[in-house]
Parts: C-alpha cells; structure tokens; sequence
C-alpha cells in the first residue's frame, strides 16, 4: 500500500510533467508570435490524449477585428478536421484569451486553456484590452466546465508584449 508521502510524490511528478508539457507547447506558442511581431499572438489547440498539434494560429486582426491569435487556431482546426473532438482538446496562447475568444472556447466546449501573459498584465503593459479575465468567462458559463491554467512561460510571452509596444 502506497504511503502519504508516496502518494504525495506522485501527485508532484505528474504535477511537474504537466508543467513541462505546457512550456513545451507554449514555447510553440511563442514561436507562432513571431509571425506577428507588432500583435504577438500566438495559439495552438493540442489533442491532449494523442499529444498532437491539431491546429496553430496567431494574430491577423490587421485583417479582420475578430481574428485573433485563438480565433486563427480555433478556424483552422475546423477547416483542417471538420468536427474535431473539442472535449480532448487544450488551447495554448501566448496570452489570456480576450472574452471574445474565451466565449468561443466556451461555446466550442474546449476544457483547458493555458496562457503566458494575463489581461491584467497586457493593460498594465499600455495595451488595449477589454478588462474582463477568462476565469470570470467561466464564471458565467455554468454550462461548460473549463479550466484555465495562466502564468506559463510568464516572463517569456511578457516580453514579447514588451518588445512589440515598444516598436
Ligand atoms: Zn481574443
């Protein structure tokens, strides 16, 4: 019979395993940001039991008001897979999604989001956000169950978000 202590190390170790998947798509996250440096949005959706990228996006919104980073990866996905199963499907974006893209996280029925920078943290840099976070999305959808993890690669997203107000 496991001991408390043991259980308690397991609980760390997938702890620290899910931590280190998270960088590792968010990193892709970042990578993606590149390819808008002035608005550096990026965004994946990764099946979480397959461990594959199902669709990646990043900000046009130069294009259309509503294309942002998530709203890119969430339309490929479905231009891509037709009817993916959303319910295995975690979205990674360099940045807390606006309640724009959360809504649609929410409406698509998405479980987990992971972001980089918060909305708090992108009106704190100058940059123009609607001041409503994520969580408070969920809050007000009791339909859906959807957990959003933030602070991922923290340092990492908020100096993409530096460096473009600063161009
Ligand atoms: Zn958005």
């Amino acid at each position: 019979m496991a001991s408390a202590e043991m259980m308690h190390a397991g609980a760390d170790t997938a702890a620290d395993s899910e931590r280190a998947e998270h960088e590792k798509y968010m990193r892709r996250a970042i990578e993606l940001a590149a390819n808008n440096r002035k608005a550096p949005f990026g965004a994946l959706l990764v099946d979480r039991e397959q461990k594959k990228i199902m669709a990646e996006g990043w900000n046009k919104s130069s294009q259309h008001p509503a294309w942002h980073g998530e709203m890119d990866a969430i339309n490929r996905c479905v231009e891509q897979h037709g009817k993916p199963d959303w319910g295995r499907l975690t979205l990674y974006t360099t940045a807390e999604p606006c309640s724009m893209c959360q809504s649609t996280v929410i409406w698509a029925g998405i479980p987990l989001v992971v972001f980089g920078t918060s909305v708090s943290g992108l009106l704190a840099m100058g940059w123009n956000q609607i001041g409503i976070s994520a969580e408070e999305v969920v809050a007000k959808s009791p339909f859906r169950r959807c957990r959003v993890v933030g602070g991922v690669l923290e340092k990492e997203c908020n100096a993409l978000f530096v460096a473009a107000r600063a161009k």
